[in-house]
């Protein structure tokens, strides 16, 4: 359940520091040593998260996130400068960079900045150790695989359902239109009717699984004449 990071830094003492206290905070730590190293493992592990550093031997961290993002990953990158250089910043956020932090910068700094990425990427509800799982109350919604469950009972859903939930519960309080849910879930399903009524059906099914009473929901709200939400924390 706990994000994946990857480091991508050659300093063995920088790297250290910072995989320690990672894990402090429950994150799964993997420790690239060079770009091409961590290209490697970016594309073949799907972190969650990286932490890339700019001066790296080889091919440098400018150049990683570059191909990075041309492989399609779309995972959020912090990235270390080694001075206050205006430059470093400039590139790296126009080459797709989230974050950046100029060295020396305290730990406590860094990992507020990680949980801050993780939030923004994974949603507003996202664990903050967690990255890819959403938790309401009892509820918990592990996006990774796919699980649901309300305390120590799992919950069966099937694809349309989970993705309906998936979208809603991503985004607490936002409205989304029966339409739009249709457009949003229809992907995973060509098969589904293309009919917007055929959305409150699945959410009946989702309430009835679901909640504690399908009829006065505390998760899944009903907004009168626009569509359905997610409930705000
Ligand atoms: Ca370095």
């Amino acid at each position: 359940m706990n994000a994946t990071i990857l480091l991508v830094e050659d300093e063995f003492a920088v790297a250290r520091g910072i995989e320690y206290a990672l894990q402090q905070e429950g994150y799964a730590v993997r420790i690239a040593r060079s770009g091409e190293e961590g290209l490697d493992f970016a594309t073949q592990q799907a972190p969650d998260l990286v932490v890339l550093d700019v001066r790296l031997p080889g091919i440098d961290g400018f150049e990683v996130l570059r191909r990075l993002r041309a492989a399609g990953s779309k995972a959020p990158v912090l990235m270390l400068t080694a001075r206050d250089e205006e430059v470093d910043k400039v590139i790296g956020l126009e080459l797709g960079a989230d974050d950046y932090l100029t060295k020396p910068f305290s730990l406590r700094e860094l990992m507020s900045r990680i949980k801050a990425l993780l939030r923004r990427a994974y949603g507003d509800l996202a664990d903050a150790t967690g990255g890819r799982v959403i938790r309401f109350r009892d509820l918990v919604i592990d996006l990774e695989r796919r699980r649901v469950s309300r305390g120590e009972r799992r919950i069966s859903l099937t694809a349309t359902e989970f993705e309906i939930l998936r979208h809603l519960a991503s985004r607490p309080g936002r409205v989304y239109s029966r339409r739009e849910l249709l457009e949003l879930v229809r992907d995973y399903e060509s098969s589904l009717d293309q009919d917007e009524k055929t959305i409150n059906v699945h959410v009946s099914h989702l309430r009835e699984k679901l909640e504690d009473d399908p009829f006065a929901p505390a998760f899944i709200l009903t907004v009168r004449g626009a569509g359905y939400a997610f409930a705000e924390r």
